[in-house]
């Protein structure tokens, strides 16, 4: 399986991921997953001060539609190959118990597959790209050569997150192994803000001012 994973993973990449991971996280009978990432464009983040712009909603949404279209081909080639797939889309809430929660967590996924860890912000940090991507997330039941879990956070705890946060929605606690699942943000303050300042500009869907902070922080790490 060795050599399908590294061909779906050139497949996908040719295609418009900007990088790709395996994880043996499971969905129901599925027990392994691919991690789609695509990363967002440095120049419209900057851009974000104090609110979403028009152009941050759209190119939102555009990565998220190219992660969607990614999952597809991905299952295609998954299906060709004998297996099942289940793509989880890229930006879906499901109504019912947990109404601000999609169907299974990339972050999960994708943190299991060794692509990054999780920041004060309760965002995906990539191992390259810091916050600023967009992730997705097929399962199958077709055995994947799947990555290790990095043992170092990359969020070094700075807060500028936190501090920033106009909802203070964050709680500023640091992701833990020992409790993976302990919420490091009031999803309904995050979401009330959204909807109360920025429907006018995304529906109330996007902010985007935790992610700003810290991408300028992430690349000035890089920079020194
Ligand atoms: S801004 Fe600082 S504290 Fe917040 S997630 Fe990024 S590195 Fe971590
Ligand atoms: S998206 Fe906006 S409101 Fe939500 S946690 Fe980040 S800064 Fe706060």
């Amino acid at each position: 399986m060795k050599k399908f994973t590294q061909t779906l993973k050139e497949f996908l990449m040719a295609n418009g991921a900007s990088d790709v991971g395996f994880s043996r996280v499971s969905y129901q009978d599925l027990e392994y997953a691919v991690t789609i990432v695509v990363k967002l464009s440095d120049y419209v983040i900057s851009q974000i001060e104090g609110a979403p712009t028009y152009t941050y909603f759209n190119h939102y949404k555009t990565a998220n539609a190219l992660i969607d279209r990614l999952g597809l081909l991905c299952g295609q080639r998954i299906e060709e190959r004998g297996g099942l797939y289940m793509p989880i889309p890229a930006s879906q809430t499901v109504n019912g118990h947990n109404t601000y929660a999609g169907e299974y967590s990339h972050k999960k996924a994708a943190v299991y597959a060794g692509l990054g860890t999780i920041g004060k912000n309760a965002l995906f940090l990539h191992n390259t790209y810091g916050p600023a991507v967009r992730l997705g997330t097929v399962f199958t039941n077709l055995p994947l050569e799947t990555g290790e879990p990095l043992t170092e956070s990359l969020c070094d705890g700075c807060g500028l997150c936190v501090k920033s946060c106009p909802a203070q929605a964050l709680y500023g606690k640091s992701f833990s192994w020992e409790n993976p699942d302990a919420s490091l943000l009031d999803r309904k303050a995050c979401s009330d803000y959204m909807k109360q300042h920025f429907m006018h500009i995304g529906r109330g869907s996007v902010c985007g001012i935790c992610i700003n902070k810290c991408v300028k922080h992430f690349q000035e790490k890089q920079a020194e």
